[in-house]
């Protein structure tokens, strides 16, 4: 098709904005069949990478979508150990304590996933992501292509497009349109959609630096991540971009604004390094702020925002991007429904209800884990002591590095955030009554209660209950004898996609608790019981967000 004809015809969805989300969300709905137009006024190349925790709940979806294998293959080196480090410097100077982990190779999935998290940085992730979305023919990316306005009128949205090559404007039509457009959302704004919070809780910079065999010059063992600490308490970051020779090293700074050249980066480096005769080079200097703030609506109507666009978190504990795929996976199911005719006009107003409360509850974590990690900031004056030499000395750095090592476990062990998000009170989802688990950050115990991720469960070697989930609904029968028909006339009735799957493993059905539970396209349970509803017709319409 060329650009001419695919202007002149409606789009079931344009996505704006081309980074992870975005990519995502493009891909997901290549992968369900839905096709749409995804628009990024950049060129698709990376100078700056930012993302690099690559979360074990993205992985699930990596392995839905047949992707893992090209995560693992990225170009990351995942040899590299991943342990965190606070140090005074890296050569000579003091490490106050360290969290020790295996290489991503050889960390074992948590019992609760058949995925493990990755280490792939965003300069690694972006490509594997554009690789799935140009997998398939169903979707179109045009580079160097900007949004400028948009109007939603009664049978769909009117989009304004700009070639930034030819200067060109033009308009194409949509049934739906998602802004994926970053922090600085175009989308946001012309919807008039306000964000709530702190807009700076930093100003940081950031230098991608490039230097071979950088752990020949020093003595501290090798670390995914260093936080360096001087007698002013916390003021940098250290962390491997491809375990190999790039490093990204962030000036963290604070309320006020400061501009930094690429000679004031290489000193930071330098003082890192706690020498100045080691050969780097500079690659780019990005200065940002860090914020926590979250979008009051998500959208109305056929226009709504997903990621950055949406939330804003600092970057401490590697949320930010992981929760805007969990926000694609969200829309995609949920657009797919509605482009397909089978989904109510519920199930946007859900995706809101349902993602919005997991955005406060991450960029409040991540406000948190910054907090710590700043901490000893705040004891300049019992610090002294741990930078004084001999016995004393000795002594304090003891007590303030295990102090220290014992508070920023937090950060460093989220399974709870990443597996434990539940959609409590959506209208999509029925309750069964139970009481709510407590949310829980380091620990994660699986449930399949209405509205959590539908737990994991190894079937037969290679084979996860996950595995069973992602295009339709899945029906899981935990017992032959309890009847489903009524479900599946419900479901052909409304033409809702509906799978049954006969599960005989003991261990699945006291994991599930019921002889029935009903699972979301997201993997998220949608309703469970022991016997068919008593009008099923109602459940399905709830859930597909028509009731
Ligand atoms: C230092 C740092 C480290 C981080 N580490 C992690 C981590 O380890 N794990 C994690 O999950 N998150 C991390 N994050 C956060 C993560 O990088 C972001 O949450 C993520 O990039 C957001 O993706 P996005 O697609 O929503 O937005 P973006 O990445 O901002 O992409 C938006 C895209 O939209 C395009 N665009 C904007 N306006 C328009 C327009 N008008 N027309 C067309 N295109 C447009 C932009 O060019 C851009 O490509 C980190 C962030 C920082 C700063």
């Amino acid at each position: 098709m060329t650009e001419m004809q695919s202007n002149n015809k409606t789009w079931p969805v344009v996505v704006i904005g081309a980074g992870p989300v975005g990519l995502a969300l493009a891909g997901d709905l290549g992968w369900r069949g839905v096709p749409c137009l995804l628009v990024e006024r950049g060129t698709g190349e990376i100078h700056q990478p930012k993302m690099d925790l690559v979360s074990v709940r993205t992985m699930e979806f990596c392995r839905r979508w047949g992707i893992v294998d090209w995560v693992e293959h990225a170009g990351y080196n995942r040899d590299y150990p991943q342990d965190y480090a606070w140090v005074s410097s890296l050569s000579g100077g003091y490490e106050f304590g360290r969290e020790p982990f295996p290489s991503i190779k050889d960390e074992p999935c948590p019992p609760q996933s058949p995925q493990k998290r990755e280490r792939c940085p965003q300069n690694f992730f972006d490509p594997v992501l554009r690789r799935f979305v140009q997998q398939s023919a169903l979707v179109d990316e045009r580079h160097r292509t900007e949004f400028r306005s948009m109007k939603e009128h009664e049978r769909g949205v009117t989009v304004q497009l700009a070639n930034l090559e030819s200067g060109q404007e033009y308009e194409v039509e949509c049934q739906y349109l998602i802004g994926c457009d970053g922090g600085a959302s175009s989308v946001k704004q012309a919807l008039g959609l306000q964000m709530a919070g702190s807009p700076v809780l930093t100003y940081t910079t950031n230098a991608i630096i490039e230097c071979e065999g950088l752990e020949a010059w020093h003595d501290k063992k090798p670390g995914y991540r260093y936080i360096f600490i001087g007698p002013e308490g916390t003021w940098g970051t250290m962390v491997a971009i491809n375990g190999r020779d790039q490093w990204r090293v962030s000036l963290v700074g604070d309320g006020n604004v400061r501009t930094l050249n690429e000679d004031d980066m290489a000193g930071v480096f330098r003082r890192m390094l706690g020498r100045d005769d080691v050969p780097f080079k500079v690659l780019s200097v990005m200065p940002w702020i860090r914020r926590q703030l979250v979008a009051d609506n998500y959208g109305r109507g056929r226009t709504w925002i997903a990621g950055d666009a949406a939330h804003l978190t600092s970057p401490t504990g590697g949320f930010g991007m992981n929760m805007g795929i969990q926000d694609s996976v969200g829309l995609g199911w949920t657009l797919a429904a509605l482009v397909q005719g089978w989904g109510g006009p519920r199930l946007l107003q859900a995706y809101e209800i349902e993602r919005r409360p997991v955005a406060i509850r991450n960029v409040q974590e991540a406000t948190n884990n910054l907090k710590n990690m700043l901490s000893p900031r705040d004891q300049q004056g019992q610090l002294q002591g741990a930078f004084e030499p001999g016995p004393a000395g000795d002594a304090a750095r003891k007590a303030f590095g295990e102090a220290y090592t014992a508070m920023m476990k937090r950060e460093w062990h989220t399974v709870g955030i990443h597996l434990g998000y539940r959609y409590e009170g959506s209208p999509v989802v029925v309750p069964d009554g139970t009481p709510e688990p407590p949310d829980t950050v380091t620990t994660y115990e699986q449930t399949a209660r209405p509205g959590h991720r539908a737990p994991h469960v190894w079937l037969k070697p290679g084979l996860s209950t996950l595995d069973l989930f992602g295009r339709g609904f899945v029906l899981l029968r935990f017992d032959p004898k309890v009847s489903v028909e009524a479900m599946q006339a419900a479901a052909a009735q409304r033409g809702v996609p509906l799978q049954v799957n006969d599960i005989g493993d003991a261990k699945a059905a006291s994991l599930y608790e019921r002889k029935l539970v009903l699972v979301r396209p997201d993997g998220h349970v949608a309703w469970r019981g022991d016997a068919m509803p008593q009008d099923a017709l109602a459940v399905i319409d709830t859930v597909r967000g028509a009731a």
